[in-house]
């Protein structure tokens, strides 16, 4: 009797052929959507001996929710109502529409990459990326690399492999998944020294520490955290004035701030004319740019670094090299200004008309207005939060992680966030279009409540 329906298991070569399976094909890959289409008949299979029937529409609806449920896997646009405008998870700084545009013969074409118009022969891969990083930082010169991360393994491995780097230890600091100053230390063949406390670092426990060994001194931003109360670090000046010559003061900043606008932030331009002999940030905080690492620093050092063989494995494409030159001649022609996105701290106001025209025409019972702060994250400013409005979701039934839960499973996810014991979306960096879906998901939403 089991052998009579396990016959009636279609081959799987048919059952792929079937439009049930196939409209898969072009959204996951006709092979996944066999490897989907063999574990739903071995399921089917298992049925049949523990003395099932074979259902055909019970086969092809498994086939659909594995293949629904691979394809909710692939990197999607979600809507950003965390109130955390660089979120690292969701991809830090969005790329703006002008520069995408304005990159896109680049990418889809071929491009001057790493050609000289001018000879025709090999040329420098990097465009007027190094002018314009120069202008914007005093610096003398520049190095750019995938990420941060890579800079900072780069600057350690080029002029402190078998040395000694002085890290103060309230600076001992790990940034997101798997960046941690002593292990990137390590992997790049340097011995940390560690001086100072948590709190309390001086001049003297650094100049303490100096032997014939002593390569550089890194100080490193803490981006995700604060210390607050009785702290005291010397500064980068004094720090510079008093470090003898052949020791190299490096600075891990990270976020790239660029101007006055964030406070308590070192500017990356402050930090070079203050002494510091070299500092590394990322392309995609708080410059808006594509992710990439920034050396930016003294002519001498770029050169040395440019001839560590490590800087192959770190070198990007096209698609960061043509988006960088586009970000940064943007924010050249616009010193004061960001990112349209970290520029919403400034619009506390703005933000409220947004949340009124969320709340328009939806429960009011169940959406209130709240005031609320907001970060910019993405390992800057740690420490600050800025003012701003938020709608807070109230409900009888839900708990305020299930209504996460469930924005997060609209059409186009929501990422929203919880504010006491309640579920908020705050809309600061919505677009008009992300305003009036969301208005539509918070309307839908209404009845379940
Ligand atoms: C963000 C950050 C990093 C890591 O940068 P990536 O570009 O993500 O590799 C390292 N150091 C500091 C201080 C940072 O803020």
């Amino acid at each position: 009797m089991n052998n009579l329906e396990m016959r009636k298991i279609p081959q799987t070569e048919q059952i792929l052929n079937d439009p049930r399976a196939s409209v898969w094909n072009e959204k996951i890959s006709r092979q996944l959507t066999a490897a989907a289409v063999r574990s739903a008949v071995d399921h089917c299979r298992e049925g049949i001996k523990n003395g099932e029937s074979f259902d055909e529409d019970a086969l092809y609806s498994n086939i659909s929710i594995l293949c629904t449920r691979l394809y909710n896997r692939r990197i999607r646009p979600v809507i950003n109502a965390s109130g955390v405008i660089l979120h690292t998870n969701m991809g830090r700084s969005p790329i703006e529409q002008e520069v995408w545009d304005a990159c896109e013969d680049i990418n889809t074409g071929y491009s001057s990459l790493e050609l000289s118009l001018k000879t025709g022969k090999r040329g420098k891969r990097n465009g007027l990326v190094p002018f314009f990083i120069n202008t914007l930082t005093g610096a003398e010169s520049c190095a750019v690399v995938n990420n941060n991360a890579a800079a900072v393994h780069l600057l350690l491995n080029t002029f402190a492999a078998g040395k000694e780097v002085i890290v103060s230890r309230g600076e001992q600091v790990q940034i997101g998944g798997g960046f941690r100053i002593p292990e990137i230390l390590e992997l790049s063949g340097a011995r940390l020294v560690e001086v100072g406390t948590t709190n309390i670092t001086t001049v003297d426990d650094y100049l303490n520490a100096v032997t014939e060994d002593t390569a550089m001194i890194l100080k490193v931003h803490r981006s995700n955290f604060a210390i607050r109360g009785f702290t005291s670090e010397p500064s980068v000046r004094e720090l510079s004035e008093v470090l003898p010559d052949d020791i190299i003061l490096a600075v891990d900043q990270g976020s790239g701030v660029l101007n006055e606008k964030l406070k308590g932030e070192d500017r990356v331009r402050t930090l070079i004319t203050d002494g510091a002999d070299i500092v590394t940030f990322s392309g995609d905080k708080v410059l808006g740019g594509p992710q990439a690492g920034v050396l930016a620093g003294r002519r001498e050092m770029i050169i040395k670094l440019d001839k560590n063989p490590l800087i192959r494995t770190m070198r990007p494409g096209k698609t960061i090299y043509s988006l960088l030159e586009t970000s940064l001649l943007q924010r050249l022609n616009s010193p004061n200004a960001w990112s349209r996105h970290a520029e919403v701290i400034d619009s506390c106001e703005a933000v409220k008309d947004k949340c009124r025209k969320l709340k328009r025409g939806i429960s009011a019972e169940k959406y209130k207005l709240i005031s609320d702060k907001i970060c910019i994250g993405g390992g800057s400013t740690p420490d600050q939060f800025f003012e701003s409005w938020s709608i807070e979701i109230i409900s009888e039934h839900l708990k305020a992680q299930m209504i996460i839960d469930l924005l997060r499973q609209a059409e186009t996810p929501i990422i929203g966030t919880i504010r006491g014991d309640s579920a908020a979306i705050n809309p600061a960096v919505f677009t008009d279009d992300e305003l009036k879906y969301v208005k539509s998901v918070l309307k839908d939403l209404e009845e379940k409540l």
